[in-house]
């Protein structure tokens, strides 16, 4: 399932050079992008980054000051909300209070008069959909804020709108809940088929639940690409950053060609030598990205250290010795930073694959650090 590789394929939702102001504060400026249907599309970013507006105009409740949003098609200019083959589930829920879950449920189908039989159908069928039979008789007020999550999620569903829109819909969860809930909703959105648009500043939640991301930074789009792509080969610092944790090394080009490149780390006497190419020039500075867990950690120094399959072939390069100066134990993963001199480190995250009894590595120990030719990648902005 990957229609955006398609250019044949046409694009269900669609932002044509969007612009929002507020005054003259620019909240999304000049935006482009295709959203695919049945797509699990997330729209990542930080605080006042305008995700919250571009759900909002395609929703119908705020108007592009210039550009084009098209829905199925069909230019969404003057359509108000309601008749917006779109609904939007909000992060405040917004239920009625007095209201029991089944009524809350069918209240957007009775306005839409829908006859009583087929309502009473669609109620029983979001209830098993969003697993609360159970509680269809109850009021917002006797439910967990999971259960309250899952009604203001039934209720949006209802309708079978053709997209959904989630505004932070698991904000108010807690760690775990917002977790099995994830999949929930990835187990809904596969069995509806619907094209399901999430706004969220998580990025973990944007990687488990979405097929593709955009990252978006102060009203632009930085980077739209699967989550594997874009933890993998991030388009620039800032992504590198947002997404994960990475190390950045400033480096000079010395050579670059169709095979690779190769980087002089700046005040480092060690060599990069990866698969990457850079139309940066020879002489220009760069950075070299490379992720946490892509850096190995070994007793020693680098210069002694085997050379390994596709790493280090030659002293000094793909690596280098430093003395580890902190250790976060995470349970699953540890985390080594070791400083390769003056006050800059690097990052190794290790898989505590055994239980550890006696770390093989500790404090202060002398280590060598190093990684393969594609572990990182080259980043010029
Ligand atoms: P958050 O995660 O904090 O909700 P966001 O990325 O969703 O952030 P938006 O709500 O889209 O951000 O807001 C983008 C910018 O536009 C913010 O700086 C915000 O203050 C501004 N903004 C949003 N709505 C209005 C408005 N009605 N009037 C003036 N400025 C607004």
């Amino acid at each position: 399932f990957a229609p955006w590789d398609d250019p044949a394929a046409k694009p269900f939702i669609e932002f044509q050079n969007v612009t929002k102001r507020f005054g003259d504060f620019t909240a999304v400026d000049n935006l482009s992008l295709k959203i695919y249907e049945r797509e699990f599309f997330a729209l990542l970013g930080g605080s006042g980054c305008g995700k919250t507006t571009m759900m909002r105009m395609l929703a119908g409740f705020e108007t592009p000051t210039e550009g084009r949003i098209l829905l199925d098609g069909q230019d969404m200019a003057g359509v108000p909300p309601y008749r917006r083959p779109a609904n939007m589930m909000f992060q405040s829920y917004a239920l009625f209070p007095h209201m029991s879950v089944e009524a809350n449920i069918a209240f957007g189908l009775k306005q839409d008069k829908m006859s009583k039989s087929a309502i009473a159908e669609r109620v029983v069928e979001m209830l098993q959909l969003t697993k609360l039979e159970q509680f269809a008789k109850r009021k917002p007020h006797q439910l967990s804020g999971g259960q309250r999550q899952r009604v203001a999620l039934a209720r949006a569903l209802a309708k079978k709108p053709k997209v959904l829109l989630l505004d932070e819909p698991l904000g108010a969860l807690d760690r775990k809940l917002r977790e099995e809930t994830q999949f929930e909703l990835m187990a809904i959105q596969e069995d509806l088929k619907t094209t399901f648009l999430i706004v969220t500043h998580d990025q973990e939640e944007a990687m488990t639940v979405a097929d593709r991301i955009a990252v978006m930074d102060v009203g632009k789009i930085v980077q739209v690409a699967s989550p594997s792509e874009i933890y993998e080969t991030p388009s620039s610092k800032f992504v590198a950053d947002f997404i994960g944790d990475v190390n950045l090394i400033e480096a000079k080009v010395l050579e670059t060609s169709e095979g690779g490149s190769l980087l002089q780390a700046v005040g480092y006497d060690f060599k990069i030598d990866t698969v990457e190419q850079t139309d940066a020039a020879k002489g220009d500075i760069v950075w070299y990205a490379i992720r946490p867990e892509k850096i190995r950690i070994a007793h020693g120094e680098s210069s002694k250290s085997e050379a390994s399959e596709g790493g280090a072939s030659a002293i000094g390069t793909n690596g280098t010795s430093g003395e580890v100066w902190d250790i976060a134990y995470l349970g699953d993963v540890s985390i080594f930073h070791s400083r390769i001199g003056g006050e800059t480190t690097l990052r190794s995250t290790v898989a505590n694959v055994t239980r550890l009894v006696e770390r093989p590595i500790t404090w202060e120990d002398q280590v060598a650090l190093s990684w393969d030719r594609d572990a990182g990648v080259i980043l010029t902005a």
